[in-house]
């Protein structure tokens, strides 16, 4: 097995190799055509060269002797070709020997095709329209290349092989650092499932990156990491509540039927029944889970009509003026008028929300409080509000109000409930396509808002 930032490397290198050699290739291809071509132009130019110079020697001596044109020996010879020169009656006048410019050949570095084969081609010597002679021309390869020229060409190579080496280095260095951007967040991101695994869920990856994917897969491990670390509160949470709920019955029956066993506490009829109370308390709180247990299956038959919210909540709050007065609370009513209050719901369970909104409220709000009902229309929906001072929910309490068998840590030791209200309320407004949101500070008083779609747009 190997890393991602090792495969991306190799990946990276061979990739860059292969670039390389092509553009070396290719490079070198078109550099020795053009280099090719050009020396031959230079050697057709000489062949002219010296064919008009040994013309210019026939014009001005007016015939051969066999020192005409043997200056140009030295050069032929530096250049290492020969030449001979012969009269119109193809006897040679004068020659080099082919095997005296052998030596100064360095057919090695040249690399030429047909190397060491002697080619020679011959050209007539003409005055006035009349081939007086002819000069052969021989070399050892097509083209005939000096020291300065085969320097030329090597260098050129030289330097494409160094320039790709320099290339190559810098590609792995480049390499190495773009894979690290690629490997510490998926290797961080690695190392934080395996820490969800274990079970340790305050793990949280701090590394960002540029690389769009490489960040949204981070964030999406960190939410899981929150989600899961949320759940897993919940749960605890929620094992400590239901065995206190279980508990705290069942501690009232044991200790009263104990002391009746004793004889310590006569058994009366009054006593009888409040631990009757206790059993039907404990009966209540089974009943509530079940209800739950049809929300969570989803078998919670709803029957969808065209209900007036207006009305609904007029009625309900009906119900509570008398539980309010009781109370010594105040319930303040306002009902925007003349709007569309239409929406299409289950009228009965619509009614059930309100009712445990507003219930809570008053439960949850001191003598003399009071408790604000506002329905109106904010344009875009139909906006119920249910506000109270009362007691307030802790900042820390809040993200969890609405889960299964939560109650705030006040409420659970003073004030009775289930903790399941806001989770019906939750769960109905979903189904409604409505949704709701709570604001909250401790001491000053709570305000649900639940947003329902208008009639029109449902
Ligand atoms: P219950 O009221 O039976 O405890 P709910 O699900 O209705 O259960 O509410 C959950 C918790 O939310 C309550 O225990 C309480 O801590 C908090 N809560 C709900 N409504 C209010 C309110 N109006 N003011 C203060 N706290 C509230």
């Amino acid at each position: 097995m190997q890393t991602i930032r090792k495969r991306l490397s190799i990946l990276f290198v061979v990739c860059s190799i292969t670039a390389i050699l092509l553009i070396t290739f290719f490079v070198n291809l078109t550099i020795n055509n053009k280099f090719n071509k050009y020396m031959i132009d230079t050697q057709n130019k000489r062949y002219e060269r010296i064919v008009s110079y040994l013309q210019e020697v026939y014009k001005r001596e007016g015939k051969w002797n066999e020192n005409s044109g043997i200056e140009l020996m030295h050069e032929a010879y530096m250049g290492s070709y020969c030449l001979t020169l012969f009269n119109s009656d193809n006897k040679v006048i004068w020659g080099m020997d082919p095997n005296a410019v052998t030596n100064r050949f360095n057919l090695e570095a040249m690399k030429i095709k047909d190397e060491g084969v002697y080619i020679t081609q011959k050209f007539d010597i003409r005055f006035n329209n009349k081939i007086v002679g002819y000069v052969e021309i021989g070399q050892y390869s097509p083209i005939v290349l000096s020291e300065e020229d085969i320097n030329f060409k090597t260098s050129i190579n030289k330097s494409i092989i160094a320039s790709g080496i320099i290339t190559l280095i810098i590609i792995i260095a480049v390499s190495l650092y773009f894979s690290k951007q690629f490997s510490i967040p998926i290797r961080e991101v690695a190392n934080m499932s395996v820490y969800l695994s274990k079970g340790e869920f305050n793990t949280k990856s701090n590394i960002n990156s540029n690389i769009e994917e490489l960040e949204d897969l981070r964030n999406s491990v960190n939410i899981l990491a929150e989600k899961l670390s949320y759940q897993d509160k919940l749960r605890r949470r929620l094992v400590s509540d239901i065995s206190h709920e279980i508990r705290t019955p069942l501690n009232v029956l044991q200790n009263n039927l104990e002391a009746m066993i004793d004889g310590v506490l006569p058994v009366t009829a009054e006593r009888m029944s409040h631990l009757n109370e206790e059993v039907i308390r404990f009966g209540r709180l089974l009943d509530n889970l079940n209800i739950l247990k049809e929300f969570e299956a989803e078998s919670m038959k709803l029957s969808f009509e065209t209900a007036f919210l207006d009305e609904l909540i007029t009625d309900v709050y009906s119900d509570f003026c008398v539980a309010a007065e009781e109370k010594n609370i105040k319930i303040d009513y306002y009902l925007e008028p003349n709007r569309d209050y239409r929406i299409t719901g289950d009228k009965d369970k619509l009614k059930q929300v309100f009712i445990n909104l507003i219930s809570n409220a008053l439960k949850f709000t001191e003598e003399k409080g009071k408790v604000w009902i506002n329905v109106y229309d904010n344009s875009k929906n139909i906006v119920v509000e249910v506000k109270d001072n009362g007691i307030g929910i802790k900042e820390e309490d809040l993200p969890f109000i609405f889960e299964r068998l939560y109650r705030g840590d006040k409420s659970r030791h003073e004030i009775e409930g289930s903790g399941i209200g806001l989770t019906i309320v939750k769960n109905t407004l979903q189904l409604h396509s409505a949704s709701i949101d709570v604001e909250s500070e401790e001491e000053e008083g709570t305000t649900f808002r639940v947003y329902f779609n208008k009639f029109a747009d449902v």
